[in-house]
C-alpha cells in the first residue's frame, strides 16, 4: 500500500472513527479493504478469484481453500465482537501511555477480565518485531519526563516536558541524553 492518507486510509479523529465502525459489517469492510485493496486473493494459491461464503468467508475457485478475512489476524477465531476490538485498537493506539487492563475492561464494558487480558495481550505481541535490527546513530525519541527533583533536576526537567536526543556510543554502550532545542522557539 503506498502513502497512508488520514481521513481516507485510516481515522483522523474519534469522530471519524465512530461512524467507520458502528457495526460488526463495517469493521469487516474495512479490515477486507485493507487485506485485499484490490479484491480477494487466495492466501493458498495467490488466485484471485472467490465466492463469498454465507458465513463472510471467502472460498477460492481455483482450490477450494476457504478464508476468512480475519485469519491470520489478531481478530482471527475471536467471539468478542470486532466493534470492541476496534475501540480496543483505537483505545491502544492513541492512548499516549498505553492502557491498563481494568480501564480498557470499563471503557469496553466487558464482564470478563480474561477477555480485555486476550485482547491486550494480541494487541501488544503486535508491538513485538522478532529480528528487528538495533537502532543506530543518532535517535530522537519523544517528548518524556524523567522523575528528579525539580531542585536538582537537569536543566529540561526544570523546564518542563521537552524533547531528548539520545545517542548510544562507546564500547561500554553508553546512553547520552541531551535536551533537544524547544520546537517552541523554533
Ligand atoms: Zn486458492
Amino acid at each position: 500500500m503506498s502513502q497512508l492518507r488520514a481521513g481516507r486510509d485510516y481515522p483522523r479523529s474519534l469522530g471519524e472513527f465512530q461512524a467507520w465502525s458502528r457495526t460488526d459489517a463495517d469493521c469487516l469492510d474495512y479490515l477486507e479493504w485493507l487485506r485485499w485493496p484490490t479484491g480477494f486473493v487466495c492466501p493458498a494459491c495467490l488466485g484471485r478469484a472467490g465466492w463469498r461464503l454465507g458465513d463472510g468467508r471467502f472460498k477460492c475457485v481455483a482450490c477450494g481453500v476457504r478464508c476468512s478475512v480475519t485469519a491470520a489476524t489478531i481478530f482471527d477465531r475471536t467471539r468478542t465482537p470486532l466493534t470492541l476490538w476496534f475501540t480496543a485498537c483505537w483505545l491502544f493506539a492513541t492512548g499516549k501511555d498505553g492502557i491498563a487492563a481494568l480501564s480498557l475492561k470499563r471503557t469496553l464494558d466487558v464482564g470478563s477480565d480474561q477477555t480485555v487480558w486476550a485482547m491486550l495481550h494480541r494487541l501488544r505481541a503486535l508491538l513485538v518485531c522478532p529480528g528487528r535490527e538495533r537502532l543506530v546513530g543518532a535517535v530522537v525519541v519523544d517528548e518524556t519526563c524523567i522523575a528528579r527533583s525539580r531542585s536538582w533536576g537537569w536543566p529540561w526537567q526544570r523546564q518542563g516536558r521537552q524533547g531528548l536526543d539520545g545517542h548510544r556510543g562507546g564500547d561500554q554502550g553508553a546512553q547520552w541524553l541531551r535536551a533537544m532545542p524547544d520546537r517552541a522557539a523554533g
